[in-house]
């Protein structure tokens, strides 16, 4: 459930500090420390699962969960006319550098090197 080497488990139990915007009974959500647009912050699950590749049939109904928190989100930064993506990078070539699972939300202005 949750693994003590881990960054993003050190976040969720407050023994790193983050700028935590939202957090209920299934993820936290902060502030990524390098935002690479206005709005950007990382969606987690409380549960350590390391990536995509690791989740399984019983965890998967976070992901709907994040999908709601992230519309609730957008919506009071004030971004869901003008438009937000969810991105989860998923193992080396995608880039992930954090080995447990997180979802950026991202918006606040237009997306330059849109990838798909
Ligand atoms: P990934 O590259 O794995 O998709 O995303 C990891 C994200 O975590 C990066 O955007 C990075 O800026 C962010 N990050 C890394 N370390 C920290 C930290 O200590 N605090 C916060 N708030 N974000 C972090
Ligand atoms: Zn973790």
């Amino acid at each position: 459930m949750t693994d003590p080497n881990c960054l993003f488990c050190k976040i969720i139990s407050k023994q790193i500090p983050a700028n935590i915007i939202y957090e209920d009974d299934q993820v936290v959500v902060f502030k990524d420390i390098s935002p690479q647009v206005p709005v950007h912050v990382l969606i987690v699950p409380r549960v350590h699962i390391p990536s995509l590749n690791e989740l399984t049939l019983a965890q998967s109904t976070v992901l709907g969960h994040i999908a709601l928190v992230a519309k609730e989100l957008a919506r009071a930064a004030g971004i869901d006319a003008s438009g937000w993506r969810l991105v989860t990078n998923c193992g080396p070539h995608a880039g992930q550098t954090v080995l447990h699972l997180h979802v950026h939300l991202l918006g606040g202005a237009p997306m330059a090197g849109k990838m798909v």
